[in-house]
């Protein structure tokens, strides 16, 4: 079990302080070791019910992963990275997220007896960091924006444990549960629309059936005010219209430069899948479509409910007679947070 560079094949231990490789390569998760962990830290995980509604007459399989113990699908990466890091020893960790992941990686902290020192920009404010608090992790502020709360924690790691949910390939062992998850409840869907900001879930997603041996269709769907995966290349300086500012209402996919982009899009070409975008307004009509049948999500959750209707309304969806195609008659979209944290 070791952390290997995706660019050299360098080998790491986990318990490197090292989050990539000096190459610069990003790290992928190297044996057997979290399949054969017997205690796992629990905060009572449950198995997250699918049940089946329509909107504009079209069929959506929905995966209810708000329901998870912290509010939402992050739980699964938390739980098997911080238990991972218990049973190695590590007694400390830094992160930066003021949104689900950082209440998740917190929460499971707490759990695990971990100390727990969580990023945020200064402006950071509302219900998730409150939640962060409130688990008991140390919160520090860091002035400036996003991108100095981010080389401040990369100053951190080089003396704490690095818990990212972007860098540390423990937690895709960890979200890639949901996939054998569902496996066990319906099988393996024809198609899977997921919310795409810095790929936590669609990788997740791809690697557990993967596994399986069989994958759907994937579907990444991000707000076209920040949809770096529908860019052809690095180039981060796209034209105003495109991709103005990443400034979305769907916060948790506002990831403009996704470290693990080109792993991203190639999840997507496996899978003979695409990238949708969805305009500010579709995810609103989403959003309270999903309010308007009981089902009170956060906002990202309704990225790809939207992204899902635009692809039952694309002509390509149907026969000539009129009927949709096998692959759209079994269209699963997980739902990623809880709307209890965000209103
Ligand atoms: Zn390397």
């Amino acid at each position: 079990m070791n952390f290997l560079c995706q660019n050299c094949g360098k080998m790491y231990e986990i318990t490197s302080l090292n989050y990539t490789c000096s190459c610069g390569g990003l790290f992928d998760f190297q044996g057997t070791f979290i399949g054969e962990m017997k205690e796992m830290v629990s905060l009572g995980e449950p198995v997250t019910p699918i049940i089946t509604k329509s909107f504009n007459n079209y069929p959506l399989k929905l995966k209810l992963d708000h329901l998870m113990p912290t509010g939402s699908f992050k739980d699964r990466g938390a739980k098997v990275l911080i238990s991972a890091l218990k049973k190695l020893g590590i007694e400390e960790v830094v992160e930066d997220s003021s949104g689900n992941a950082g209440a998740a990686i917190a929460a499971y902290c707490a759990a695990a007896g971990i100390d727990c020192q969580i990023y945020v920009p200064e402006s950071a404010s509302g219900s998730k960091l409150k939640q962060i608090q409130a688990y008991g992790a140390e919160v520090v502020k860091v002035p400036g924006d996003r991108d100095d709360t981010s080389r401040a924690v990369k100053k951190a790691c080089k003396n704490n444990y690095y818990a990212s949910h972007i860098y540390n390939p423990l937690f895709f062992e960890g979200t890639k549960t949901i996939a054998h998850e569902i496996y066990q409840q319906i099988g393996i869907p024809k198609t899977m629309v997921i919310p795409a900001g810095n790929g936590t879930l669609l990788l997740g997603v791809y690697k557990g059936f993967y596994e399986l041996g069989n994958l759907p269709k994937i579907i990444a769907v991000q707000s076209e005010r920040c949809a770096p995966l529908t860019q052809e290349s690095d180039d981060t300086t796209v034209s105003a219209s495109s991709n103005p500012t990443g400034d979305t209402i769907a916060k948790g996919i506002a990831a403009k430069n996704p470290p693990r982009k080109l792993e991203m899009l190639k999840a997507i070409s496996d899978s003979r899948g695409q990238v949708l975008t969805v305009s500010e307004d579709e995810i609103k009509s989403s959003r309270q479509a999903l309010w308007n049948k009981g089902i009170f999500v956060e906002t990202t959750a309704a990225v790809a409910v939207a992204g899902a209707i635009k692809l039952f309304d694309a002509t390509s969806s149907f026969e000539s007679t009129g009927t949709l195609k096998t692959d759209m008659q079994d269209v699963l979209v997980p739902l990623t947070g809880t709307g209890l944290k965000e209103f």
